[in-house]
């Protein structure tokens, strides 16, 4: 898993270098510092499973299942669906 991981983040590490999005945070959208050693800090990379670990075992070394993250994104979904843009969760009357 440790070289998986590793691969992982050099993908991400290439798209990133060259502009492709596809290495952004599948989360927010936004830009993961790939300067810094993966989870690290709240903007470093981190392998974000789309399907739990935690519920789906068997795709724990599965690269289809792999995600670029924010650490900080990671954390923050835990084992849930990612959350969608805040402004969808404040009702129109607000
Ligand atoms: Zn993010």
């Amino acid at each position: 898993m440790k070289q998986l991981k590793a691969e992982f983040f050099a993908q991400g590490q290439y798209l990133d270098s060259t502009n492709d999005t596809a290495g952004d945070c599948w989360i927010c959208k936004k830009r993961i510092d790939y300067d810094v050693k993966p989870g690290t800090s709240d903007n470093s990379h981190e392998l974000d499973h789309y399907y739990p670990v935690s519920l789906y075992p068997d795709l724990q070394e599965d690269p289809a299942n792999f995600r670029h993250a924010h650490r900080k994104c990671n954390r923050e979904r835990g084992n849930g669906q990612p959350k969608s843009d805040i402004g969808q969760l404040v009702p129109e009357w607000w």
